[in-house]
């Protein structure tokens, strides 16, 4: 797997992580039974053809339609000399596939959700174009021996298993998907090192990250701190959040993003999940991980050494300059990326993260320190929460509660299985489902 620029470590990456006692955890909340709610590493470098000219490196891109994988195709348009997809997938929308299909004439679409099937016209997609469906098609498009990369761009836990199977299949991956990380962490990290393929951060702290590690060694690092720009609730009277509407929420102040991971910023639950991605990435202790709330999200994430150097990775907000970075590196090429104007006035801000404010914080560093099947529960759960929140089952404030205690009282497996991460997901979805807020 390329990690960043130092050895490999001594760290073996599925050591059981034991499950520390929680002393800050207390899972309250109740769960109504009977109730049905709902280093230096392998860089691959592009191929050349014998008189030299590079090839286009072939892309699957996983979550097609999204905000990642429309940025991502933003990118590929800009580089098409380098990099060509070739295989797109979408979940529902199948229309905005169906018009990417036609600028990019894909050897291969996938749509996920089967219940599309009846819905679609004869003649919508190019004819060179073949169509797959479900999980079988996303596998046969990641396993096309042609293709070098995966792009996983898929929302929640269902980018696990395609991510997985292309890592089987000896593809490179780059990962926005970090719910990949947070469920099935050791799985994935130990194939792609085994299989000795690249797994790239597209995630824009662990880009940042990634970019300063290639300016020392592993043991020369002190700690990464990872930037977070503090959501839309950063200065809202905490006592007021209990009535924090789903407009509010989605509303973040510097970053375009899918719905899910916008409500994750505004609980900071997508730091908890960085933390963890970090952790599995990095392989970084969660002693070793620091948060800053940075509400201008101009420095992605920086990373202390020993000798007290801080290197930090800045440009504006624009997903587009890790995805390319993921996509073509080690080389840096034009982007079509915002540009940093240092000579605008702006004030760069940093400060701690209140706890009392962002109580999910702590649920990442528990889940590094408790392993297992840790990850898999807290993912589950927050993937529910976030729903019963836009359906407004449950409060803004309720969320957090909710994943604490499914992950406190979900059945624990120290060195799990795909299986049991995967049954783990199940138990925690249910349960989640059924969650209601002690009174
Ligand atoms: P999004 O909601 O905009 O897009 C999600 C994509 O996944 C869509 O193409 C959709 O069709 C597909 N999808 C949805 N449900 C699916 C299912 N059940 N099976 C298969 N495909 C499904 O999400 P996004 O904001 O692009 O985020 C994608 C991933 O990237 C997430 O894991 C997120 O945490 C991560 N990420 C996003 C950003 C960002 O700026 N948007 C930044 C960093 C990381
Ligand atoms: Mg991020």
């Amino acid at each position: 797997m390329t990690r960043p620029n130092w050895p490999e470590s001594s760290h073996s990456f599925n050591e059981p992580q034991g499950r520390a006692e929680s002393r800050s955890l207390k899972g309250k909340g109740r769960i109504e039974r009977g109730k049905s709610l709902g280093g230096r590493g392998r860089i691959s470098p592009p191929k050349s053809t014998s008189c030299g000219l590079f090839m286009a490196k072939e892309i699957v891109l996983l979550g097609a339609t999204g905000s990642i994988g429309t940025q991502t195709l933003d990118v590929c348009r800009s580089h098409l000399d380098r990099l060509r997809p070739v295989g797109l997938s979408a979940h529902s929308r199948v229309d905005l596939l169906i018009e990417q299909a036609r600028e990019f004439a894909p050897r291969r679409v996938v749509i996920t959700d089967e219940s599309k099937r009846s819905s679609l016209g004869p003649a919508t997609f190019p004819s060179g174009t073949e169509i797959g469906w479900g999980e079988a098609g996303i596998e046969e498009m990641v396993t096309d021996p042609a293709v070098d990369t995966i792009v996983a761009a898929m929302v929640g836990a269902a980018g696990l298993k395609g991510t997985i199977r292309a890592l089987q299949a000896g593809k490179n991956v780059a990962l926005a998907n970090k719910e990949t990380l947070v469920v099935g962490g050791p799985i994935v990290t130990n194939l792609a090192r085994s299989r000795s393929c690249s797994l790239l951060p597209i995630d824009s702290e662990h880009s940042a990250v990634f970019q300063c590690l290639q300016n020392g060694r592993k043991n020369e690092v002190a700690r990464i701190v990872l930037t977070a720009s503090g959501g839309p609730f950063r200065t809202r009277p905490i006592d007021t959040l209990r009535s924090a509407t789903i407009q509010e929420a989605l509303a973040h102040p510097t970053w375009n993003m899918g719905p899910k991971i916008t409500i994750d910023s505004a609980t900071m639950m997508n730091k908890a999940l960085e933390i963890i991605e970090a952790h599995w990435l990095f392989d970084f202790s969660a002693d070793q991980i620091d948060v800053v709330i940075h509400p201008q999200s101009i420095v992605h994430s920086m990373v202390e050494y020993q000798d007290g150097s801080v290197i930090a990775q800045v440009s504006p907000p624009d997903m587009r300059l890790p995805i390319q970075y993921a996509l073509t590196f080690p080389d840096r090429l034009p982007s079509p990326a915002r540009k940093l104007n240092l000579r605008e006035r702006s004030a760069w801000e940093f400060s701690e993260p209140e706890s009392a404010r962002y109580p999910a914080l702590e649920l990442g560093f528990e889940v590094i320190r408790r392993g297992g099947t840790s990850g898999s529960a807290l993912n589950a759960a927050n993937e529910v929460a976030v729903v019963r929140f836009l359906e407004g089952s449950i409060r803004f404030t309720d969320i957090v509660p909710l994943c604490e205690a499914i992950l406190v009282q979900h059945p624990f497996v120290a060195s799990p299985s795909l299986e049991d991460l995967l049954r783990v997901d199940q138990w925690a979805r249910q349960e989640a489902g059924l969650w209601t807020p002690s009174v």
